[in-house]
């Protein structure tokens, strides 16, 4: 079986767990995790980062510490995980969503304007699967019309956009450590943000808003429990060390999976690069064309033939049962996003991945879509 992702933990990883094992220093007060909260911050240029315990924990609070509730509204790309939405709906805000670019599958900047209202608090850019949101158009949107920026840079550990570090570009930008990220703590997330007062506050959602001093266990506001402990930041410093490294390996592993599928019918395949990045391939998409005559679980099922693990694209927001019964995203459609949620998947892209399983695996998507 060639799993979907398998991490790579070569570095100084078993070398710092030891240290905190034999210090005793397992919980969020070790020096692990300060040390990779300024460190991961500095990476992406900025003054402050804040772990946490994943990347979902992460928009929670980033969403919470801009003050969004009730009556406010929030743009997102529909085309995403749910932990975007969800930040926004469990504050009583509402998601407002645009379609997706058929082809860097990152939100449709041009659709965001007319979506903007009196109601409009933050524009939610979130880079999908290895090239960045075009950032531009948005920032200038949030500065016309006054308007926050959450960026979610999950997917974007060690890119760029335009030369600027991803991550950098929000007034609150957010990162996810999970296994399958181009850097792992297993599980863990981080806020960062050039505003001491917006990191206080997220400093402090995250600790349960302990009060100061006298007062620690007096609370004026709900926090959540989401600190990061100093075992995952051990892992993270290491993997951290490692970061170039990882993006070099994905982006080869990117250019090998194009060389080999790049003549099978049938295919659309990820962009090797826009006018303003290289991708980084967090996951190697593929979307089957129009036609193609069956869909992406087809394909899927046909690939777990071949012992080869895939997973579907995002399931667009709009789509969510969970919203609709909330009575969100009536009549809502959105054509592209419908479309990569139906004929769109992913290839094994794991760092551990070799080059000979990815020869493998490009060999099954070539058999499996001559049937096609
Ligand atoms: C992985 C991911 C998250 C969620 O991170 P978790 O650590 O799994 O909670 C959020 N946003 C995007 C875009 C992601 O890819």
């Amino acid at each position: 079986m060639i799993p979907v992702n398998e991490p790579l933990l070569d570095g100084n990883e078993k070398k710092y767990l030891v240290e905190c094992i034999e210090t005793g220093w397992i919980s969020s007060e070790g020096s692990f995790v300060k040390k990779f909260e300024e460190q991961f911050a500095s990476s992406v240029d900025r003054q402050y980062g804040i772990s946490v315990c994943n990347g979902t924990a992460a928009l929670d609070i980033a969403v919470a510490a801009l003050d969004i509730g009730p009556g406010d509204e929030v743009i997102l790309p529909s085309f995403t995980i749910i932990s975007c939405a969800s930040a926004i709906v469990r504050t009583g805000a509402m998601p407002v969503v645009v379609d997706s670019d058929p082809y860097t599958w990152n939100m449709n900047v041009t659709q965001i304007e007319e979506k903007i209202t009196k109601r409009t608090k933050a524009i939610m850019a979130v880079h999908i699967f290895g090239l960045p949101v075009d950032m531009d158009p948005i920032l200038k949107l949030a500065d016309r019309y006054g308007l926050k920026i959450i960026e979610d840079a999950a997917e974007m550990i060690g890119q760029t956009y335009k030369g600027r570090a991803c991550g950098s570009f929000g007034d609150i930008s957010t990162f996810s450590f999970y296994a399958n990220k181009h850097i792992t703590t297993g599980e863990g997330g981080m806020i960062v943000t050039d505003d001491k007062e917006l990191a206080e506050k997220c400093r402090s959602l995250r600790n349960l808003c302990f009060g100061k001093g006298k007062k620690r266990f007096v609370h004026e506001q709900l926090g959540w429990n989401f600190r990061m402990t100093n075992l995952q930041a051990a892992v993270g410093l290491a993997q951290l060390e490692k970061l170039e490294e990882h993006v070099a390996r994905k982006r080869q592993m990117g250019k090998l999976y194009t060389e080999l599928l790049k003549d099978v019918p049938g295919l659309q395949l990820p962009l090797a690069a826009t006018d303003y990045a290289e991708n980084i391939y967090w996951v190697y998409g593929l979307v089957l064309k129009d036609e193609v005559n069956f869909d992406a679980f087809e394909a899927m099922k046909m690939l777990s033939e071949y012992n080869i693990g895939t997973r579907p694209f995002f399931w667009p927001m709009h789509e969510q049962p969970v919203f609709k019964n909330m009575g969100l995203f009536e009549n809502e459609k959105l054509p592209v996003a419908e479309k990569l949620a139906r004929r769109g998947f992913y290839l094994p892209g794991g760092l551990a991945l070799t080059e000979e399983q990815i020869k493998k695996v490009a060999k099954a998507v070539q058999e499996v879509m001559s049937r096609g």
